[in-house]
């Protein structure tokens, strides 16, 4: 052990170097605490103001009140040995107040002191609060059928696919888009919208999917902070006839594996060969695999098979699709032309 000769300038007690533990300890704040601090939260929605703009909150207002009264905590750099407890008790609805003890170590000297700080949530609606009270949008999607109106599923789908872009928007932290309604109407459904962007990736998301076309048609509604702003309403038009869809032509029957809304990739039921043709009137649509029955198979011979009518129980032979090998027992799906059955899937 060195015994160094110095002592402390102040107070006369040994020290290694200058001022002794206790005096430098007396020269600094070891720690400081905000005695109040807020943040501003969307009584809605709960999300959090930070700085103009808002965000949605991680966590729960417990969880956001420790980490503001955490964020009010500085400790002095050449404290160690940090400690805090903490215990949140509620005054008011939006006023808390935290009690405090903290502790560490401090030039060899153990510190500690107890302090209260007062937590104020402020309420204000935050922007798309605002946005879906105030039936704000920026556009309609118009989507509908080529001449016909759209079936159950194809309203049920197409809602199904605003809604996930609406939940990858809000992920993506899209705030502001989202989807205020859908509403359907006699001949298809409308999506309303609250932002361009999310309408402009519904309407790419809906086409696609149903290979359809689409139109937009801005409306100049006003401006605000010298930016113009439109209101866009898009139509979309689902192809007469869709994927899935078995179309007649010339007395053949043809499954549709896709369209671009002019030529039909289709399968020929029979001999499956695969065969493109123009959509022309003459082509008409007997149904949608969806909609397909199930029928008995009573036996199987060579290109004819014979199934029991799932409806009325009746024998019926009728052709069989090259490649089926279903026999008696099993089953085939069916669509109805008429008097006709036709199968479309084995
Ligand atoms: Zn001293
Ligand atoms: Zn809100």
């Amino acid at each position: 052990m060195s015994i160094k000769d110095t002592i402390c300038p102040r107070c006369g007690n040994p020290s290694e170097e200058g001022l002794c533990g206790p005096c430098r300890l007396h020269e600094i704040e070891w720690v400081t605490v905000s005695p109040r601090v807020e943040a501003i939260i969307c009584p809605t929605c709960g999300s959090r103001k930070v700085g103009s703009s808002w965000a949605d909150l991680e966590s729960d207002k417990e969880s956001l009140a420790r980490s503001l009264v955490i964020d009010g905590i500085v400790f002095h750099p050449d404290v160690t040995d940090h400690a805090m407890e903490m215990t949140i008790r509620d005054i008011s609805v939006n006023r808390s107040k935290a009690y405090l003890k903290i502790s560490g170590k401090c030039y060899g000297i153990p510190v500690q002191g107890e302090y209260q700080v007062l937590i104020v949530l402020g309420r204000e609606q935050c922007d798309r609060c605002c946005r879906i009270s105030g039936s704000y949008y920026e556009g309609i999607i118009q989507v509908r059928g080529e001449g016909r109106r759209l079936t159950e599923w194809e309203s049920r789908r197409a809602a199904e696919i605003a809604w996930q872009a609406e939940d990858a928007a809000q992920q993506g932290g899209d705030r502001l888009s989202f989807v205020s309604s859908i509403d359907n109407s006699k001949d298809g459904i409308d999506v309303i919208v609250s932002s361009l962007g999310i309408g402009q990736s519904i309407v790419t998301d809906i086409s696609s999917f149903f290979g359809a076309r689409s139109t937009s048609h801005p409306k100049l509604v006003g401006e605000k902070e010298g930016k113009r702003l439109y209101r866009v309403t898009w139509s979309i038009r689902l192809p007469r006839i869709v994927r899935g869809d078995v179309v007649s032509m010339k007395n053949d029957y043809y499954l549709v594996s896709g369209s671009d809304g002019t030529t039909l990739r289709t399968k020929h039921l029979l001999t499956q060969q695969p065969r493109s043709f123009r959509d022309e009137e003459t082509i008409r649509v007997i149904g949608n695999i969806r909609d397909a029955e199930e029928a008995m198979v009573t036996y199987h011979e060579g290109d004819t098979i014979g199934i029991l009518d799932p409806k009325t129980h009746l024998p019926l032979e009728i052709p069989s699709p090259k490649g089926c090998h279903t026999q008696a027992g099993g089953v085939v799906n069916i669509l109805r032309d008429g008097e006709m059955l036709v199968v479309v899937g084995y």
